[in-house]
């Protein structure tokens, strides 16, 4: 049995290595096929401080004119998906609720989020999300 490289290994927790999970989507040779992929590839791109990512893959209706990572440095540690909705290849539209696990300023905090996803032109897109 080969031994995975812990420090490749994708941030969205999928078990499988970046290469093979949500770095082709970040790097734009492979569209997230579902919501839920969309949602593990954009959590990745905040793990990773993507933002050119993170624009392209917000819808145009909610799509802020620029985001800075930077000025608010949390490190992401960890993403579990709860449920999803719809999101499938094929729908307009799906949810995904997830917890995000994270780390600003020492201190240990959770976001939990219910995310609401478009599909246009075969493309998911992020809207927005209800904090929970
Ligand atoms: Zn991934």
């Amino acid at each position: 049995m080969k031994k995975r490289v812990k420090s490749a290994d994708c941030p969205c927790g999928s078990g499988l290595l970046l290469s093979a999970c949500c770095g082709p989507r970040l790097a734009g040779e492979r569209p997230a096929e579902t919501a839920e992929a969309l949602m593990r590839s954009r959590y990745t791109a905040y793990a990773l401080g993507d933002e050119a990512y993170l624009l392209a893959t917000w819808h145009p209706s909610t799509r802020p004119d620029g985001l800075d990572l930077a000025a608010d440095p949390v490190k992401w540690v960890g993403l579990s998906v709860e449920s999803c909705t719809g999101g499938q290849a094929g729908d307009a539209e799906g949810r995904v609720c997830f917890v995000a696990r994270y780390k600003a300023g020492g201190r240990a905090g959770r976001l939990a989020e219910d995310s609401r996803f478009l599909s246009e032109d075969g493309r998911w897109y992020y809207v927005d999300g209800e904090v929970g």
